[in-house]
Formats: C-alpha cells, sequence, structure tokens
C-alpha cells in the first residue's frame, strides 16, 4: 500500500475523525532516519507521544533512489556512518511503505489488517494470533488503517518535504 491508501483507508475507519482530531496534539520527535541505499529502502524512526507514554512508530519505504551530491530531485539527505546519501521526496502515491507503532490502537485495531496487506513492517511472530475478538470488535470492517501516531509522522515528514505535499 502507499500512504494515501492509508491514509484512506483511515478515513474510512468509523472513528476516523477522531484519529484525525487527535493527530494534531501528537508530538514526533525523529530520531533516526535509516538510508538503505543497496536495497533501495529507508526507515524513518520517531518517537511519539501525546501524553505521558511514548510510543516507537516507523514508517518504511520501498523503491527509494538514492544519489551521492544533492539535486533538484534528491534534496534530502541521510547518513550513514560517515557516509551522507541525498535521496528522493517520498510520493504518497506511488512509494509502497510499511508501517508500525508498539501503541495499543496499532496493535489491536490495525496490525493484523496491515500484516495482511504487506505493509507491517518488522513482522512478530503469531502475527495470526492478533485476531482476536478485541480487535474484532475495534475493526469489524478489517480496514487496513493507522494510528493517529502514525499519521503524525506522515504529517511531520511531509512539512519537512521528505515526502511530497499531503492535506491530511
Ligand atoms: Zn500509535
Amino acid at each position: 500500500m502507499t500512504i494515501i491508501d492509508l491514509i484512506k483507508n483511515t478515513k474510512k475507519f468509523d472513528k476516523a475523525k477522531d484519529r484525525f482530531s487527535k493527530m494534531s496534539s501528537v508530538h514526533v520527535n525523529i530520531k533516526k532516519v535509516t538510508p538503505m541505499v543497496g536495497t533501495k529502502t529507508i526507515l524513518f524512526s520517531a518517537d511519539t507521544w501525546a501524553t505521558k507514554n511514548h510510543y516507537k512508530t516507523y514508517l518504511f519505504v520501498k523503491g527509494i533512489d538514492y544519489v551521492d551530491k544533492p539535486d533538484i530531485e534528491h534534496p534530502n539527505s541521510a547518513k550513514l556512518g560517515s557516509d551522507k546519501y541525498y535521496f528522493e521526496q517520498v510520493r504518497v502515491k506511488d512509494h509502497k511503505i510499511q508501517v508500525r507503532c508498539d501503541c495499543r490502537d496499532f496493535h489491536w485495531t490495525f496490525s493484523y489488517y496491515l500484516w495482511k496487506k504487506k505493509s507491517l513492517y518488522q513482522i512478530k511472530k503469531g502475527a495470526e494470533a492478533y485476531r482476536t475478538k478485541g480487535l474484532w470488535e475495534r475493526n469489524p470492517k478489517h480496514i487496513p488503517g493507522v494510528c493517529k501516531h502514525v499519521l503524525a509522522l506522515i504529517d511531520r515528514l511531509a512539512r519537512q518535504g521528505a515526502i511530497t505535499k499531503i492535506s491530511i
């Protein structure tokens, strides 16, 4: 799935309004941007929180083009050891992504359905077991959406220019 797919899906969700309105109260600290030049992937790792509880939130993107020197098409940089790489903007309608957040909403509402769509970052063993009664009640239409933390991370990256502009 793409970032646009995630957002469209989350908007379909019955409680979508809550997640989109709560997104603005989420703090985002991007801890690490990991360029994986060989596999043409990139990982954005963030610490996110609205109140006391902090969560680890990830956006992993496939098919990213890298160059050694910046140009118009590769405006963003990320370091790997002593090397610096420049990468293209993540295109919200094109690039395939995977996401993960360790909050309860993500785990119990969305992770299983994201996993089924190959859009769950770092599959944990026993992902099948996520399909519980609780999850069924929370997501009866089996929608692969995301929590407010992932939305906030996407919004931050769009504002920084690492991903193409999007109106959430
Ligand atoms: Zn979350």
